[in-house]
């Protein structure tokens, strides 16, 4: 752990949109909180203790690894379910421990069955089918002989989910296809059914299509970005502000991100501040050093670009983002001090500065900007 900035995870925020998420899908749709990527960078460890404490009774997440980091903390107090990656040698694992896990692929489908009957304990299942976004899940040719499959091993598996993923349900461009993967879907699960097949959870939408093509919540939906108090675009945003009669964000921002100021040194007109010359003191500048750079997570492309806080200023990155440090301009700031705090994600005094606007500066998604924290930095739940 390193001790040169440190992650918040505010508890009140995340119990808020827990609230708000309920609410909004009300009591016949379970909601899975997705952890995966350390939990959209808020540490898997500390902010799966604090969902579990509020009430939060499923977690999905993205490969074997990340489940067991999560089943170490909810021991059977929650569900876990695995959405992607598991090595065929840690399936009898996920059995044992009640994980429940997706299958794609006739493969992995026999795999599955295999260890469930070493093991004399059914195997939970979700069925992926591919219904347009052609990334994982069983092809529609495939499903006469998955059906065949299924109903001879029966007694193997208990059938957890039918299940699939939009492609791209935030962005209005993608209409079209997601509606026809809505009627995929449908088509689909009446198949089954017909087949005597019926899974306990129909589940396909993540926050996006959830918000917009609300009939796609079924029974169980997997909330990732929106538990953290970030929209998945500006569009659903403002689709939510369209439908909704209060005219106000319902989320709160459940992470910031804060350091210190290492040094401070002045710096004369003319001067190139930094590595290279993509910088010159265009007057006599003040500069601060602030001990965070790209390998804590803070992207080299908001170089000359990012934003932080200090002592109630916004303050400008100047020059390249470092490995470990970035330089900001603090000419305006009259009193500052070496351990002055630098707010890089959330407020200070009536300042704020929040996820979304690194994509203003930059390229980054809001998922990939806090999925790039590195784990090294300490998260503490306040
Ligand atoms: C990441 C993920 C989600 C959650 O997406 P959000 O946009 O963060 O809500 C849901 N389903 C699958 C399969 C995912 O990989």
């Amino acid at each position: 752990m390193h001790d040169n900035s440190f992650i918040e995870i505010n508890r009140e925020a995340f119990e808020s949109n827990w609230q708000f998420l309920k609410q909004h899908f009300g009591k016949k749709v379970l909601i899975s909180s997705v952890v995966k990527g350390n939990a959209y960078g808020h540490g898997i460890k500390p902010f799966v203790t604090m969902a579990l404490e509020s009430g939060v009774t499923h977690f999905s997440v993205f490969d074997c690894n990340e489940a067991r980091q999560v089943n170490e903390v909810v021991k059977n107090r929650a569900e876990i379910m695995i959405m992607g990656w598991i090595e065929n040698t840690s399936i009898p694992w996920a059995i044992e421990n009640n994980v429940s896990i997706y299958v794609f692929e006739k493969k992995r489908l026999e795999a599955s069955i295999k260890s469930a009957k070493k093991l004399g304990k059914k195997v939970m299942l979700h069925i992926e089918i591919e219904t347009g976004m052609n990334r994982t899940g069983f092809q529609p040719k495939e499903i006469s002989s998955l059906i065949k499959y299924l109903k001879k091993e029966q007694d193997h598996f208990i059938f957890q989910g039918l299940c699939t993923h939009y492609a791209g349900a935030e962005s209005i461009a993608n209409y079209y296809r997601v509606r026809n993967q809505i009627a995929q879907y449908s088509k689909m699960y009446d198949r089954f059914c017909a087949e005597g097949l019926t899974p306990i959870l129909r589940h396909t939408a993540c926050s996006a299509a959830a918000m917009m093509y609300p009939e796609t919540c079924m029974d169980m939906v997997r909330i990732g970005i929106m538990q953290y108090g970030l929209w998945p675009s500006p569009e659903a945003f403002v689709n939510y502000l369209n439908v909704s009669k209060k005219r106000i964000d319902p989320l709160r921002r459940v992470i910031s991100w804060k350091s210190k100021v290492m040094s401070i040194r002045k710096v004369t007109q003319g001067q190139f501040i930094g590595y290279g010359n993509s910088y010159m003191a265009s007057e006599n500048m003040k500069i601060a050093v602030v001990p965070i750079g790209y390998a804590h997570g803070y992207s080299r492309t908001l170089s000359n670009q990012g934003r932080v806080l200090i002592n109630g200023y916004r303050c400008q990155v100047i020059g390249t983002i470092n490995m470990n440090m970035m330089l900001v301009d603090v000419s305006e700031i009259l009193i500052i001090h070496i351990g002055d705090e630098v707010v890089l994600i959330g407020r200070q005094d009536n300042l704020d500065l929040s996820v979304a606007s690194f994509s203003d500066f930059s390229n980054l998604l809001n998922y990939e900007l806090l999925t790039r924290l590195s784990q090294e930095i300490p998260r503490i739940i306040i």
